[in-house]
């Protein structure tokens, strides 16, 4: 029920930000106070009680979401972020995406060797953005013990690029 909610709000833009792209709006899920908070729940719910304390979130719309489950669930945050933005020390990786080509950066003192890390993004395309997460975070010594993601563009197969992951996602279209 709550799902059904959560994706009947979700809205399609097509041509944004490029020709060609549907682009999946969380916008109205955050805007409503009801299913923002279902959204949170519903994370909330995979990753308690397995030992995580950390929850990794992908530049920007990830961090809407792990600041309230990290609230929540008293886990710290991680930022993953654009190249260029993180202060401290980092590892970065590049890579292409659905539209255009990124790089990521983590700060090197992260995590504890070998802590329980969920990483978090809004929505899975191609997943190029997880893999390089997941690589990031391994690289600062966590371990992706859970993969969230708001929204699953099936079709895309990203799933493909996260080996054997553990991967949950609310709406998959
Ligand atoms: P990918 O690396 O292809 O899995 O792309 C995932 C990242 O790009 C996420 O951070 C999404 O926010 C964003 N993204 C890619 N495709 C879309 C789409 N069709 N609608 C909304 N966001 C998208």
């Amino acid at each position: 029920m709550s799902v059904e909610k959560i994706t009947a709000a979700i809205r399609d833009i097509p041509d944004f930000p490029k020709e060609g792209i549907l682009f999946k709006d969380i916008t109205p899920v955050l805007s409503d106070p009801e299913l923002f908070k279902m959204t949170i729940d519903i994370f909330c719910e995979q990753i308690k009680d397995k030992g995580i304390t950390k929850v990794a979130a992908i530049d920007a719309r990830g961090f809407i979401f792990a600041g309230a489950i990290c609230d929540r669930l008293n886990m710290g945050m991680v930022l993953i972020r654009k190249q260029g933005k993180l202060p401290y020390k980092t590892y970065e990786e590049a890579y292409d995406l659905e539209y255009g080509s990124n790089t990521l950066a983590i700060h090197q003192d992260s995590f504890e060797e070998g802590e329980k890390v969920a990483l978090i993004d809004d929505l899975l395309a191609t997943g190029g953005t997880a893999a390089v997460s997941v690589s990031l975070i391994e690289k600062a010594g966590g371990e992706v013990a859970k993969i969230l993601f708001l929204v699953e563009l099936a079709f895309l197969k990203g799933r493909e690029k996260l080996g054997d992951h553990d991967i949950f996602a609310s709406v998959i279209y």
